[in-house]
């Protein structure tokens, strides 16, 4: 993952205690040691000397952390590079933590997708499942979860991973000190402790399970595929029943003060005042979600409207009515289009951002949408140098999953000592 996402304030002096120093020593250790492998994630593979010079620890240090943690397997030394003119060459020191692995979970309203990443960045299990989240009781949902966790765990393990944390990703407001799930308003879900139910389930030898939302982890994994191309700042849109915003800003994901950031599909932009699961009326998603599109687009007796029908095969037949030139569904997109644009219009002059994901159903119709989203915010834009890329996801279903392991994994980068030593 790009370097500095997610990174946390600088922890506060350590309280006195009798092993005071000790601690604070096996801190600082530790927190050089994340400093490393960051430095090396950033910028590529580099010799120790080079390493030492870029983040300004002495040259014993930094080869006293990098045999500690190619011991734990996260680092490896390879071929001979010479540094400069002078001197011997070194061995490049590269990031690997091949088996490393951190887990993601989504729990959407109608199906569950699990992805497994390596710290090295390699995919090594991905899988969507139909599971009525929204219908079924907590209960069941809870027990089919953990079952497909503790899989996933338990073939990683028998691999020879190590799995370093999962996060489980409900769509709705997170509560981050209690590990509950606070509102989901397209669940029905109120004051959820998933953390609890599920760590209970997968026993005390699991792996640590945290929580985070939705659309703030698809953001994540976004911004992962375009970090390298210079890209700090990125504003995610889902495109599902409800309408959330993950926001990249200056290279970290923004939470807000109590996680109530980018929940931008209840802005009040519908002028009729429609009523919304979130209990408002009038809220954007209201007029730009799965559910008004739909209706836009195809009579209730359509087939569009079954349920039975996977969403992603009903998308698709609507994306070849729109392509055969089908008027009705041309004006759906037109509408849902000029709607989009007038949120994304406010949402630019408030985060300014380099580059807009549209994610969820907005994917199948990114030539439809994109041409006049692109067209009404470059109208709008103040300034000729504020130009705007605009994308359409290529993860699909599993962005938000994706973006989950990432996140499991980022504690690594924080504290390698997570990760055992090898001796
Ligand atoms: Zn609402």
């Amino acid at each position: 993952m790009a370097k500095e996402l997610l990174k946390r304030p600088a922890l506060p002096p350590s309280p006195g205690s009798i092993l005071g120093g000790r601690v604070a020593q096996a801190e600082m250790r530790a927190a050089n040691m994340g400093l490393l492998l960051r430095h090396l994630r950033g910028h590529g593979g580099r010799s120790r000397a080079q390493l030492a010079s870029e983040t300004g620890l002495s040259k014993a240090t930094t080869s006293s952390l990098i045999a500690d943690l190619a011991a734990r397997g996260l680092v490896r030394e390879g071929e001979l590079v010479r540094g400069g003119s002078v001197g011997r060459p070194g061995q490049t020191v590269t990031l690997d933590g091949a088996n490393v692995t951190g887990i993601g979970l989504e729990l959407s309203v109608d199906y569950a997708a699990l992805t497994a990443v390596t710290l090295a960045g390699t995919v090594v299990r991905e899988s969507v499942v139909p599971l009525d989240v929204a219908h079924l009781a907590l209960d069941v949902v809870f027990d089919r979860a953990a079952a497909y966790l503790t899989r996933a765990v338990d073939s990683l393990q028998e691999a020879g991973a190590h799995v370093v944390g999962i996060t489980v990703a409900p769509p709705g407001i997170i509560d981050y000190d209690t590990g509950t799930l606070r509102f989901a308003p397209n669940l029905g879900w109120r004051g959820v402790p998933l953390v609890a139910e599920l760590s209970e389930r997968l026993g005390p030898e699991a792996p640590p399970i945290r929580l985070e939302n939705d659309a703030k982890l698809a953001a994540v994994a976004e911004f992962d595929r375009v970090a390298p191309q210079g890209i700090r700042d990125l504003l995610y849109l889902s495109g599902e029943v409800g309408i959330g915003a993950g926001i990249v800003a200056d290279g970290r994901l923004v939470r807000g003060y109590s996680g109530f950031s980018g929940e931008v599909g209840h802005l009040p932009l519908d002028p009729t005042l429609t009523p919304c699961n979130c209990g408002r009326r009038g809220c954007w998603e209201t007029i730009v979600g799965l559910a008004a599109f739909l209706r836009l687009a195809a009579d209730p007796g359509d087939s569009m409207h079954d349920p039975k029908r996977a969403l992603e095969d009903r998308l698709l037949t609507l994306a070849d009515r729109a392509l055969a030139g089908d008027e009705r569904t041309l004006g759906a997109l037109a509408t849902v289009t000029e709607r989009l644009a007038l949120g994304l219009g406010i949402l630019v002059d408030v985060l300014n951002p380099k580059m807009i994901v549209l994610g969820g159903y907005y994917a199948f119709f990114g030539e439809f949408i994109l041409p006049p989203v692109q067209a009404a915010l470059a109208e709008r834009r103040l300034d000729e140098g504020s130009a705007i890329v605009l994308a359409t996801s290529e993860l699909g279903l599993i962005s938000t999953a994706r973006g989950g392991a990432l996140l499991a994994l980022e504690d690594v980068f924080t504290d390698p000592t997570v990760v055992a030593g090898g001796d």
